[in-house]
Parts: structure tokens; sequence; C-alpha cells
């Protein structure tokens, strides 16, 4: 079965061919910049590498410019639509209505419109990429997987906020958990490498959007980001955890609007708000050279991630192994050694050279004395989807 990823983002598609249950990646592809005059478009076969510019106003232009390029006599993967069986789309909020993933149907469909406003950067693109891949590929099924699923098993007294129960009970504001694709995907090549029957696991997915996960056997029982996905870590460009008092200062006393909040609070803090910067590698390279805001940044950001361990080792009463995943924690040895540093309490102690090594490869970066296994597995959400879509179909 071949099974179209599609991974639509507000400005960006990103997509992958893959063909089921041999796991084979026949292509994978990003498309950014998707309304800007210069979009960029990416595209990888075992043969091709193609980089091109196009002007790419919209998702179903940029989808179309997809399409024509599976079909491509020259670099091209496919020679009819018809043999693409199934195309699966990342959806970020399901709020409670999944558990698992779903066959898109217009009842689905409504409900990912109706979560659009707690993931307002994600939902609307997500429903766009399947509307338009409705359009495209009518021969083939489409499934959605939530990025909230996994962690539908989290338990009330972690899910629940301390506010009137009315709000929880009427109006489902409660801890959802995002990123769970990649949280699960990790966690389970983790407890497959360490063969463990039992397990505590803590996974760190550090890219763009940073978040936690305590697992526990296999569930998710706890999680840094809440409601929406913008809370816990600090990210590229979302603050993360602060006193929601600055939220009433900053509209009160100096007179923000509410959407100027969220702007600032989403796109202008977190990295880029403490250095002029989201993306890590700049940050490093600026840091090397001494820059004060930079190594500030970068401690802060560690420092984060080791409150977070200690909370999860104490939800647990125990940790078997630390996984870093995503951008960041798959390549910043510096991140993982900030984050890992004066653990041994815990028994979490890295290895130093192992933490310099670079491998695409799932590998342990602890050193032998170490009583947790520290892991950095490379995500993949879109196998992940891949994996989903095929086992609801068959
Ligand atoms: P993702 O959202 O998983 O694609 O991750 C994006 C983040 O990963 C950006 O902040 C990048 O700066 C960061 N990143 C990618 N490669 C590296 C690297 N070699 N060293 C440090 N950060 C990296």
């Amino acid at each position: 079965m071949n099974i179209l990823i599609i991974n639509s983002g507000s400005s960006s598609i990103k997509f992958q061919l893959i063909q089921m249950p041999s796991e084979e990646m026949i292509c994978s592809g990003l498309v950014e910049r998707i309304g800007e005059t210069d979009a960029v478009l990416n595209y990888k076969t075992k043969s091709v590498d193609l980089k091109q510019t196009h002007v790419i106003p919209t998702h179903k232009q940029g989808l179309q410019i997809i399409v024509d390029l599976l079909l491509d006599l020259e670099n091209g993967v496919i020679s009819n639509i018809k043999e693409i069986q199934a195309v699966g789309h990342r959806v970020v909020h399901g709020g409670n209505s999944f558990s698992n993933t779903a066959l898109v149907t217009p009842e689905v469909k409504q409900k990912i419109q109706q979560y659009a406003p707690l993931a307002p950067l994600h939902n609307p693109s997500n429903l766009e990429g399947i509307y338009v891949a409705e359009e495209y590929f009518p021969f083939a099924k489409q499934i959605a997987v939530f990025d909230t699923a996994f962690h539908q098993t989290i338990p009330e007294k972690a899910r629940k906020y301390a506010i009137p129960n009315n709000l929880y009970e009427d109006q489902d504001i409660q801890v959802y958990g995002f990123h769970g694709t990649s949280h699960k995907y990790v966690s389970e090549k983790a407890i497959e490498y360490l063969q463990l029957e039992k397990s505590k696991i803590i996974s760190i997915h550090l890219g763009n959007g940073c978040s936690m996960t305590a697992i526990e056997n296999g569930k998710s029982i706890d999680h840094s980001m809440g409601f929406a996905p913008t809370n816990g870590l600090i990210m590229g460009s979302r603050s993360g955890d602060i006193d929601h008092s600055i939220i009433f200062y900053l509209v009160d006393s100096l007179g923000y609007s509410l959407e100027e909040v969220n702007t600032l609070l989403t796109k202008e803090s977190g990295m880029q708000g403490l250095t002029g910067s989201n993306d890590l590698r700049d940050i490093e390279k600026e840091a090397a050279k001494g820059n004060s805001e930079c190594i500030l940044a970068l401690e802060m950001n560690a420092y984060r991630i080791k409150k977070f361990i200690g909370t999860y080792v104490a939800v647990m009463n125990g940790v078997d192994a630390i996984i870093f995943t995503a951008g960041i924690g798959e390549n910043s040895s510096l991140i993982r050694k900030l984050a890992c540093r004066d653990l041994d309490f815990f028994g979490i102690e890295l290895d130093q050279t192992k933490n310099e090594e670079r491998s695409q490869e799932l590998r342990e970066i602890n050193s032998s004395t170490s009583k947790v296994k520290i892991l950095v597995v490379p995500t993949n959400e879109e196998l992940e989807i891949a994996k989903q879509a095929f086992a609801l179909l068959t």
C-alpha cells in the first residue's frame, strides 16, 4: 500500500510517500514559504534531489505542484494517482474526540474545525491539506492522525487545571498535550531497543516547538504543554511557561491588545525574544563567540528542560531512559550537555565523547556508570503516521 503523508503547516507542506508494510520511503519533500513570492520546494527520491523556487500563493497550489512532481515522467514516482491508496494527515488538535487515528468523514472534518480556536496556527492548515488532498486523490482513503491522541491517557490529576470545575466539565478546558506522534514513535523505539517490559521514560522533543512527556509503560501520563501548544519549555519563538499575571499587566498597564499579547508570546518570545534569532544553530555560533545574551538564553533553555526532568522523575518515582529527539534534540550536543549537567543525584550521567558523535541512528550517550539510559532517537512522525494509517486500513 502506498501512503502519502501530508503535514500541512501554516506556510509549509511536508510530504512523504511511504510503501507499507515494508516502510520504504519512496520520496520525501517540503514546500516552504507558501504565500510568498519565493516559495521553495525540496524533493528527494532514491535518484533525484531537487530544489526549486516557485510562486506558490496557496496550499492548494502547493499540493498541485507536489502531485505534478509525483506524476512527472522524469522525476516522478507514480504513473497514476490511483497508485496512492491512502493519504495520512497530521492534525495537531483533536480535543477529547480522538484517542486514536480516524478515517476522515464529514464529522471528523467538522471536529477538526471545531478545535481550530485551540490550535489556530495548525488546525486550519491541517484541514486545508485534507480538503485539497480529497480533491486531488479522490480514490484514496483520507486518514487523520492527531498529535493530541497519545496524551488521552494523562490521568485527571495531571489533566485538570485548578480553575472552576464547570470550565473543565462544560468547556473542556484542560491539558491536551502535543507532539504525541513523535513522543509515541521515539518512546516505542526506546522500549524496543532497551527491551523493557515495564518502563519509565522521559521523552524530550526539541524542535521549533518543544515539549516533554512522562511515559509510563508506553502511556503518556504527564506532558509539558497544555491546552494549546504554548506552555512548558522555552521554544523557538514561544515563551513556554510564564506567570499569567504578565498578560494582565501587558493589557491593563502597558496598553497591549490581546492579539498583540498573543503575537508577543507565540511569535516574538522564546529564543527569538531572548536573542533575536529562533534558529539554535545561529544562537550556538554567537554564544561560541562570547555573545552573553545567547549564552544566557541557552542556559535558560536547558535549565527549563532540567526542571521538567526533575518533575517527571518525581512523578514516576524513577526513570529508565531519557530520550532527546527532533531538530535540536538530535543535533545539539550543547543543549543535551547543559540539560543533563549535574543530574548524577538521579543517576543521569552523560558520556561527553558519545554526546559529541554525530549519527542519524538511535544511539546511547550515557556514561557506562549512568543508572539511567540517555538516548538520541531520531523522530519520524511521517513513518508513525503511515504505520497508524496502515493499521487502521488493514
Ligand atoms: P524541527 O522543528 O524538528 O525541524 O527543528 C528545528 C530546530 O532544530 C531549529 O531551531 C534548528 O535551529 C534546530 N537545529 C537543526 N539542526 C541543528 C544543529 N545541527 N544544531 C543545533 N540545532 C539544530
